[in-house]
């Protein structure tokens, strides 16, 4: 027998696929911490040590072109370019070599953080989730199957904000490469399709403010634009 509910099912978070009508189902949405080492630096950390996760949820996904709300309980909301990478196939322990074969696709993507809530956490050594998964946080651009386009190793990173460049830098400078975020996060937690992973940000965060546009790029890839209301 069919389950029945007492409140209407939520909404399927999803993102778009570029070029083509079906969208691409979300489940869950993991994140990694400090994966280029200047950018590492500029937050006063090491950068040697093996990559660490977090999460948000998935509705937090806000598409290309949103307008979005200035976020509460923050005064200091920061830009992170990165790429995402969308999961196809599930697994647990997949080791590096077979790890590719697991990507659905990839899009252009920002990290927004709360970096004062995010400073408070550190202090305290509270969690990040306030910091890092709140309403509207998770911007994510057109998924481009790597079926098209294959697994990109290299390529310009940018961010600008109305147009002023902030961040740029090149995916090949990431510290642990997609195939190896793949092998150790599918060592914490069985992955499924519909997973995405932010892959973390370059060098170069810095504050939105009210009325500004946001706009990550990465070659291949296209662009993700937002702006603040
Ligand atoms: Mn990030």
């Amino acid at each position: 027998m069919t389950a029945r509910y007492v409140l209407p099912l939520p909404a399927q978070p999803s993102v778009a696929i570029a070029g083509a009508e079906p969208r691409f189902a979300v489940r869950r949405i993991f994140c990694v911490g400090r994966n280029y080492a200047e950018h590492a630096r500029e937050m006063g950390n090491d950068t040697r040590e093996p990559p660490f996760f977090f999460t948000k949820p998935a509705d937090t996904l806000v598409a290309d072109g949103a307008t979005i709300p200035y976020p509460p309980a923050t005064a200091d909301l920061h830009h992170e370019a990165e790429l995402v990478v969308a999961i196809g196939m599930g697994g647990a322990d997949i080791p590096p070599e077979a790890a590719l074969s697991h990507v659905w696709g990839y899009a252009p993507g920002n990290d927004l953080t709360r970096r004062d809530l995010q400073a408070q956490a550190k202090a305290t050594r509270r969690p990040w989730d306030m910091a890092k998964a709140f309403d509207h946080s998770a911007v994510c651009g057109a998924l481009v199957p790597a079926a098209q386009i294959g697994h990109p190793t290299h390529g310009a990173i940018t961010c600008t904000v109305n147009g002023t460049p902030r961040q740029d830098a090149d995916i090949a400078d990431m510290i642990w490469p997609v195939d190896q975020i793949i092998a150790h996060l599918s060592a914490l937690v069985t992955l499924a399709p519909g997973d995405l992973i932010y892959t973390g940000t370059p060098a170069g965060v810095g504050p939105l403010l009210r009325g500004e546009t946001c706009t990550v790029t990465i070659a291949g890839l296209g662009s993700v634009s937002t702006t603040l209301a």
